[in-house]
């Protein structure tokens, strides 16, 4: 018996004349994974893509987790197909359901027909496979039509039929790449890799930028952040970190500046800093994991003396979430054990026990007078570095690289 992945298309549907741009780029992230878990055939037709194993060494556990992976897909299922008879959809479903099925106390089975040139409609397709299954699971399940455990599903379609049960949700959102690309400062906390997962979800690739403070931030702290990226791969395929060090500016404003301003202005530095990056690598907006009102360098006021360095789109996904939703998110996309490890950031290096949360501009440009900012500021942007990380190089690989300035 024959199994394939099916994989239904979300949001793409309704992108009317866009919707050729939209397919190639879901295509192309989803054929990128299939050629390293390797063995598969991809095509499509009528909002459904389907991924078929050319042999039987084709390793469908693991492309069925890619699958899942792949932003642009509202869902996707194993099924097994067969010819389009109702001999061989009634024998196909005697064999491949029961193992489905075990356990669950009640199903519901229901058929489409796309090919309408087949002899049996929909109800009546569903009603004799529903009697097959109930045959062949002897009394250990029942049919339930409304809120069923677990539903069954038989597609008559132009190239076979399809019997399928438990359709899983897929990552949704659009495919990688259809929004642009975007800057994501990833520091090593909670709430940076899900603000770069909920960018890359509405289609943006991303790649970061990670501030550091050696020797107040330390390797395993990088090594982190770089973890980080890992993870973030499994979605978004490549990430290139730009490493960028803060320590001779932090120094600067420990031995120069008000304490209180301390935070707000090495946020500043890293908006700019980050700006720069932006600007070199041609991405067309920065990410960045804040959310309001969560630490005083996070209130309204903040935020606008932060965001005005900037002359791209700052996107906060996360904004508007309250950290314990923040929590859910970093758990179900699998960063959340790495944030938790106790490494410093630089943001937590010299903090003010009283920091400002309504700063006034002129104060904040005053305090900036008080160190040689534009110096050091260049300076730290010759200190950069980029880190590539990948999703399936073998192992995740990284490949250090140093940016000649
Ligand atoms: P997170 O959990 O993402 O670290 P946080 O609640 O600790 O967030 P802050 O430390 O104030 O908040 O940082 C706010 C945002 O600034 C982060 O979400 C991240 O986008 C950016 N940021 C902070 N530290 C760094 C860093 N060292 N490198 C790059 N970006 C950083
Ligand atoms: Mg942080």
């Amino acid at each position: 018996m024959k199994e394939v992945i099916l994989c239904k298309y979300g949001e793409i549907i309704l992108k009317g004349s866009n919707k050729g741009t939209f397919e190639a780029m879901l295509l192309k992230e989803l054929k990128r994974r299939a050629k390293y878990v390797g063995g598969f055939d991809i095509r499509y037709a009528q909002s459904t893509v389907y991924i078929e194993p050319r042999d039987d060494f084709a390793d469908i556990d693991e492309m069925y987790e890619q699958a899942k992976k792949v932003f642009g897909f509202a869902s996707v299922t194993r099924a097994a197909v067969c010819e389009k008879t109702m001999e061989a959809i009634c024998e196909t479903a005697r064999e491949y359901l029961p193992e489905k099925l075990r356990g669950y106390r009640n199903f519901r089975c229901e058929a489409k027909r796309s090919d309408k040139s087949f002899p049996l409609e929909s109800p009546e397709i569903a009603a004799q496979v529903g009697g097959v299954i109930l045959e062949a699971m002897g009394g250990s399940i029942k049919v339930k039509l409304k809120g069923a455990d677990i539903n069954v599903r038989i597609e008559v379609r132009d190239k076979g039929a399809y019997i399928h049960a438990g359709q899983e949700p897929g990552a949704g959102g659009i495919p990688l790449g259809c929004g642009g690309r975007g800057l994501l400062l990833l520091s090593g906390g909670i709430d940076s890799p899900v603000a770069g997962y909920m960018m890359a979800k509405r289609g943006l690739f991303i790649d970061a930028v990670h501030f550091e403070s050696f020797p107040y931030t330390s390797e395993r702290a990088r090594e982190k952040v770089l973890t980080l990226a890992k993870e973030l791969c499994e979605y978004c395929g490549h990430i290139r970190v730009h490493v960028i060090s803060l320590t001779e500016i932090q120094e600067a404003l420990r031995d120069n500046c008000n304490e209180e301003y301390f935070t707000l202005l090495l946020r500043r530095c890293m908006m700019e800093l980050s700006n720069r990056v932006a600007e070199e690598g041609e991405y067309q907006c920065l990410i960045t994991g804040e959310s309001l009102g969560q630490v005083a360098s996070q209130t309204m006021g903040a935020l606008a003396v932060t965001d005005c360095v900037a002359n791209v789109p700052v996107l906060r996904p996360c904004i508007g979430l309250d950290k314990e939703e923040i929590v859910v998110r970093s758990r179900e996309i699998g960063t959340f054990d790495t944030s938790i490890l106790p490494y410093e950031d630089c943001c937590t290096v010299f903090t003010p026990r009283h920091p400002k949360t309504r700063p006034e501009m002129e104060k904040v440009l005053a305090e900036e007078d008080k160190f040689p900012r534009a110096e050091l500021i260049d300076k730290a942007w010759e200190s950069r570095y980029a880190v590539m990380v990948r999703q399936f190089d073998g192992e995740f690989r990284y490949e250090y690289r140093s940016i000649e300035a």
